[in-house]
């Protein structure tokens, strides 16, 4: 079984973001960016799926622009055995993502393919959902636990009232939530082999699917920031302050 994993080039989770003066967007120039932390976990899933005999190939897939194939050199150095690069420089809405990922999954026929929940620079939370539509495949989105067994995958997953539990037939979508893994760190061995393991370049129109923004962002802006809070001498105090903010 091959498994297939999109993973995404964001800005570094440890960045604090700047929005762009003119309040058209996030500034990325000279920014840190590394693989969603989502994805990290999607590509360690895969892993261990092969390294237990339940995958056969894990193959990672990044559209963006020409430096997505670092991220891709990542997840090759975690040790995904080969990749595909879809570039456009073209901001990528979650449907068109969807696709192209669509367009991979027929031609590469994959029993499972492990997206994150969510990327952390738009949050979206939409393409794993809109792949399993596309595609008419079963879906297990917000995954802790992961089993392939035969035909079928179990999927355990986050919800707002605990865990819910479902048993998806293959092939099929699985999207990963923080706690399924924890990501390896790739070897620096790992990281000299990835730099010769294959590596496949292909464009949008390649898949037929055009990339043209469908949203208008209107306007960035940074979110207000924090008044600072005041102390209060006692607990009678306090209660006159909540009375005449009128907050009780
Ligand atoms: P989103 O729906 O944008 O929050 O993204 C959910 C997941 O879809 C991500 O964690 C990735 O696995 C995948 N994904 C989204 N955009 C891309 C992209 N441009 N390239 C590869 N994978 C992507």
């Amino acid at each position: 079984m091959k498994v297939l994993v999109p993973v995404k080039r964001v800005i570094d989770y440890n960045v604090k973001p700047r929005v762009k003066a003119d309040g058209t967007g996030v500034d990325l120039a000279n920014v840190k960016m590394s693989m969603n932390p989502f994805d990290e976990i999607a590509v360690e899933e895969a892993l261990r799926l092969r390294e237990k005999g339940a995958a056969s190939e894990v193959i990672a897939v990044s559209i963006g622009p020409a430096k997505a194939t670092e991220t891709l050199r990542t997840a090759l150095a975690m040790g995904a055995d080969r990749a595909i690069h879809v570039q456009t420089d073209d901001a990528v809405e979650p449907l068109a993502v969807a696709k192209i990922l669509k367009a991979i999954a027929e031609e590469e026929q994959p029993g499972l393919v492990i997206l994150g929940k969510q990327a952390i620079d738009d949050d979206s939370n939409q393409t794993g959902q809109m792949l399993a539509a596309l595609l008419g495949r079963p879906q297990g989105t917000f995954a802790s636990k992961v089993e392939v067994a035969g035909d079928t995958v179990t999927v355990t997953r986050e919800v707002d009232g605990g865990l819910e539990t479902v048993t998806l037939q293959l092939p099929a979508i699985v999207t990963t939530d923080l706690r399924l893994n924890e990501p390896r760190y790739a070897s620096l061995p790992n990281i000299m082999k990835a730099k010769s393991k294959p590596l496949a370049a292909r464009t949008p129109a390649d898949y037929g699917v055009d990339t043209t923004p469908r949203l208008k962002t209107l306007k960035v802006g940074e979110p207000p920031v924090r008044v600072a809070g005041i102390k209060v001498p006692d607990v009678d105090s306090l209660v006159a302050k909540i009375k005449e903010l009128g907050i009780a």
